[in-house]
This record gives C-alpha cells, structure tokens and sequence, in this order.
C-alpha cells in the first residue's frame, strides 16, 4: 500500500484510521476559517475534508443528509421554517426543500468557500440553491440565532464541523437556549451527534445541555457513515414539545425520492442500543 494513492483520517481517540484510495488532489485552500481539501477517489467519487477530518462524498453523502432532515420534518406537525447552521455544502438544503410545506429554508454556513466548492465538486447536491425558498447566508450560526427574533423558526438544523473550532459553540448550552428562543411553539433543533461507539460522553453532554436549555424531549438517531469515525453515526433531535407524533402515513407516502430514508428505516432508527439506553436511563 503506497501512502501517497491514499487520503487517511487518523482517529487517535480510537487508535484507529479511515482510508479512501484517491486518484488525484483538485484542491486545497486555507480559507479564513479552516483548510478545506478535496479529491477525487477511486470507489467514492470526490471526497471533501476540512481540517483533516472527512466530511462529504459523492458516493455516501445521502445517509447523513437525509437522516438529518427527514426524521424531524416528518416529525413536526406542519414544518414552515428552517434554519440550516453549517451545512455549507447544501445536501442538507435540498433535502429539506423536497417538503411541500416548506416556506423558507436559510442556511448559515460561517465558511462562504465550503458552498463554492460544493457547487464545483458536488454540483448535485446544490440543485436546489436557486429555489425561491432557500436563502445561504455567510455568518456565524451562533450569532445568527442569538440576534434572532423569538417565534421566527420552527426547525433549526445543526449540520456542523466536530465540535472543535467554529463549531465548539453550536455545542453549548448558550446556544441551545439561544434556539429556544426563537423557535415556535413545536420547535426542534436536529444536530449531527457524532459516533455513539466513539463520542457517547459528547452525546451525553449534549443531550444535558439541550434539555437542560429548555428542548426536554429528546431523540437520538443511528444511520451508517461510512466515511465518518466508527462508520456508524447520529443526529440528535431536541425539541420544545413531545417527539411522539411521527407523521409515518406523510412518509409512508413522501412525493419525493430518497435514497436512504424511509417510513420503516425512521421507526428502525429510533431503535436505541442496550448501552445507550443504560447510559442514559432510557
Ligand atoms: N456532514 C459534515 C460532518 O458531520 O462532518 C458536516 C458538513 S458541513 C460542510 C459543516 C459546516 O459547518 C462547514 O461548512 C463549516 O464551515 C460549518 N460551520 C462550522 N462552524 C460554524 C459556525 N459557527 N456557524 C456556521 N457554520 C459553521
């Protein structure tokens, strides 16, 4: 195995390493806020990394963005508004604007080059960004939601970086009070959670830190990645008013296409692990 055909991430928390094969590097930048990598891969199609960690592929990116918009937006009673924090390179945007109900989807990305690579590397998943919906805006997500007005959002999307850098805010109590805040009266905030396997005292944080900033029910979900850490990943949904009332007929029945998600694949990822459950008295 020669080193140089290979892109690696190293996991020194885990003593272990995820590796794709790559044709060739189409690029590098140090942006203002972080260095952002792409390449093409041999089995992936092309590969985005910031700061050393992966982030999207074209082969697998669909897990992630539908599991992270699909189970709350089938989940809140009418969803109108939402808010997408992060998610730069807009796979989260169009899945979300494949709902009907949807009236305007903003998405708040800290980092304007992760959305002018996407629409170079991974033009399909920004097919969506000249709908009359969808606004991208080029701002810390924190602020945006700490300047926000209260009632002005009914789901609030945490599509972010590991919590390390800009993102280390979008992990806080602050922030997640700052959501309370300006969520509707059946408000949710999803938020990609990382690997239960590898980050389950991260998880257990900030399933603290949610509820204890008023989002008191909570639903973790699982769904593979293969390209993040452990393969096996989550999102986590926090919300003002109980999670029980999953429109599965809605889904059953969605007009739209997925490749991943599901009326059963929702139900089989609510599914919660003996451990997890014994983590968190479930
Ligand atoms: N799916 C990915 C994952 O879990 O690894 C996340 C992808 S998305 C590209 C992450 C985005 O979060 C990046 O584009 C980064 O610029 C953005 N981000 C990080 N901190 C942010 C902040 N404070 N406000 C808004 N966006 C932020």
């Amino acid at each position: 195995m020669n080193p140089s055909d290979w892109f690696t991430e190293e996991l020194p928390g885990a003593d272990s390493a995820f590796s794709l094969k790559i044709k060739k590097k189409l690029h590098g930048e140090q942006s203002a806020f972080q260095f952002l990598e792409i390449y093409e891969t041999e089995g992936f199609g092309n590969l985005m990394v910031i700061d050393g960690c992966t982030m999207v592929s074209t082969r697998d990116n669909f897990f992630y963005h539908e599991m992270i918009s699909h189970p709350a937006l089938f989940t809140h009673p009418e969803p109108k508004r939402v808010w997408i924090i992060g998610g730069g390179d807009c796979g989260t945007l169009k899945e979300v604007l494949k709902h009907s109900s949807i009236e305007q989807a903003i998405q708040i990305d800290i980092d304007e080059r992760v959305t002018r690579l996407a629409e170079i590397y991974f033009p399909e998943l920004c097919e969506s960004n000249s709908d009359p919906r969808a606004e991208l805006k080029f701002i810390d997500g924190i602020k945006w939601v700490k300047d926000a007005e209260p009632n002005s959002v009914d789901i609030i999307i945490v599509d972010s970086t590991d919590p390390v850098g800009p993102a280390e805010g979008l992990f806080s109590k602050a922030f997640y009070q700052d959501c309370f805040n300006c969520l509707t009266e059946h408000g949710m905030v999803v938020q990609q959670s990382e690997s239960a396997l590898l980050h389950l005292k991260l998880i257990g944080e900030m399933r603290d830190a949610m509820s204890s900033a008023g989002l008191g029910y909570l639903q973790t979900l699982f769904f593979p990645q293969c390209i993040y850490p452990s393969g096996w990943w989550s999102a986590t949904i926090a919300s003002k008013s109980s999670l029980a009332n999953f429109r599965e007929l809605d889904a059953a029945n969605k007009p739209f296409d997925t490749r991943y998600y599901n009326a059963d694949i929702h139900k089989a990822a609510l599914a919660q692990p003996e451990f997890f459950k014994k983590a968190f008295s479930l």
